[in-house]
This record gives C-alpha cells, sequence and structure tokens, in this order.
C-alpha cells in the first residue's frame, strides 16, 4: 500500500465514522471527487454534502509534500460564498467558483437547461445538500436543488430560518474574524473548522486531549475531538490513546529523562 492509498482508506474510514456520528437525524458527511465544471478538471479536491471544499494531500513539482486541508470559503456578491481552485490544466489561472455550483454539481449532476441553484432558505452562505426531491432535502437539512427562476424568486418569501447573527469568538478584541456565530460566545464555521485542523495537529504532535480542549477553551473533550475527527483527519479509533498520550519531553528535562532513561 503506497502512501496516497493509505491516507485515502484513512480518510475513507474518518468520513465513514463522521457519517454514523452525525447520523441521527440527518444526512450524514459525505466527501466527492469534484467533477469537471464548465470544461475544467479539478482533481486535486473533493466536496462535502456539507457545503465545504478540501484539497488533496499533494507533492509539489520540487517534491515538497503538502498536506491537504478545507479551503478558506470567502463571501461574494448577494453572500453567495465562493472559493480558489487550481485548475488541472497548467496554462489556467486559479477558478474561482460559487460554493453553490461546485456542490450541486458533484452531488446532483449537470444543471439542467433552464434551472439554477436554488437555497431552499434563501441562505446564500448555507450550501449544505442532501438527495430527494424538495421536501426530502430539507429533512435531511439539506438546503440546495436545482430549480427553476420562479421557484427561486419564490424561495425568497418563505420564513426565515435563524441566522448567524454574534460575532465570532475570534472577533475583535481576541481576534480579527469578522464572521459570525449562531450563538454568543461561540466561533463561526470557518473558525470552527480551523479549531479542527489545529486541535487535529496538537493531538498528532502527542498533546493530550485534555490539554488540547483547555487550550480552546472547549467545554468538552469530545466535542473538540469531534472536530479534530471531522475537520482534521484525526482517525476517530485514536480516542483513548488521544486521552492518555503525552507530549514527548524537550529541552532539559528531555535530556534528564533520556540519561535515566538510558542508565536504567
Ligand atoms: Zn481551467
Ligand atoms: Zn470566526
Amino acid at each position: 500500500m503506497t502512501e496516497a492509498e493509505a491516507v485515502a482508506a484513512l480518510r475513507a474510514i474518518t468520513d465513514e465514522v463522521c457519517a454514523l456520528a452525525g447520523a441521527v437525524a440527518e444526512y450524514p458527511e459525505r466527501w466527492e471527487p469534484v467533477p469537471r465544471i464548465d470544461g475544467c478538471a479539478f482533481s486535486g479536491y473533493q466536496c462535502s454534502t456539507m457545503g465545504l471544499v478540501r484539497s488533496l494531500d499533494r507533492t509539489t513539482p520540487g517534491g515538497r509534500a503538502l498536506r491537504g486541508t478545507v479551503l478558506k470559503a470567502t463571501p461574494g456578491s448577494g453572500g453567495y460564498v465562493r472559493v480558489k481552485l487550481a485548475c488541472d490544466d497548467p496554462a489556467h489561472k486559479p477558478h474561482t467558483l460559487t460554493m453553490q455550483k461546485i456542490v450541486l454539481r458533484t452531488f446532483a449532476g449537470e444543471c439542467p437547461p433552464g434551472m439554477e441553484a436554488r437555497h431552499l432558505d434563501s441562505d446564500p452562505a448555507n450550501n449544505r445538500w442532501a438527495p430527494g426531491n424538495e421536501e426530502e432535502t430539507r429533512k435531511a437539512g439539506g438546503n440546495l436543488v436545482w430549480g427553476t427562476k420562479a421557484e427561486n424568486h419564490a424561495d425568497k418569501d418563505d420564513p426565515q430560518p435563524p441566522k448567524p447573527t454574534y460575532p465570532c469568538l475570534n472577533a475583535f478584541p481576541r481576534g480579527t474574524c469578522d464572521g459570525k456565530a449562531l450563538n454568543p460566545g461561540r466561533r463561526c464555521i470557518r473558525c470552527t473548522v480551523d479549531v479542527g485542523i489545529e486541535a487535529a495537529r496538537m493531538l498528532r504532535d502527542g498533546q493530550n486531549l485534555e490539554t488540547v480542549r483547555q487550550h480552546f477553551g472547549y467545554k468538552t473533550g469530545d466535542w473538540v475531538f469531534g472536530l479534530a475527527v471531522r475537520y482534521g483527519g484525526y482517525p476517530a479509533e485514536l480516542k483513548d490513546q488521544a486521552r492518555t498520550q503525552q507530549p514527548p519531553l524537550k529541552g532539559w528535562r528531555g535530556w534528564v529523562a533520556r540519561r535515566v532513561g538510558a542508565a536504567g
């Protein structure tokens, strides 16, 4: 098994565990390769039913190994969020695509003639997808379907679900985030993804889960561990190890520990 195959296998397991964990009432999160869009291929990326895009681990032409990451989505006109993807064609500059287009192309196929992307709750930043007709999609927590212009217009008159309105925990003076959270004192979605990536890095460094929990100020270790699995690709089956592991000692303490170990 090559390293790439091992990573792919691990990802598949991680996705499955995420799916199981999130499968209470909603459609489980699923990652699929981003298909060709407008004639261009994007083989270095995957899209999730949660409305996220991530790059895959890759090696640069210079031989440097780069770890894949969830892409930062930026708000565009009308609140539609966009991401920048490198095209497989090296002659092309990166393409900026709306998240709804990537999600629908990945999970619902080509846009039928005369149709357009419909956000069922009218929130252009909610790009979650679930299969089925409109009603089934809604029930499963999805928000995107291909629909007609008339249907799209009618959506705007529907009652609105709660929107994130509270400043992100990482807003000034703690940080510079201008994202919004659904509840006071919480992080926006983008910062939550960042926590997951960083938490996974800390766990891989040997920090134990309690240290990671305190670092981010969460009430439960289970919650931050779930983020590390979902967004940082940390293996869900290593939870017990994450609770008990200790980082290798550095500096003079490490030197003493090694001497004592060598003597004993
Ligand atoms: Zn292209
Ligand atoms: Zn934020």
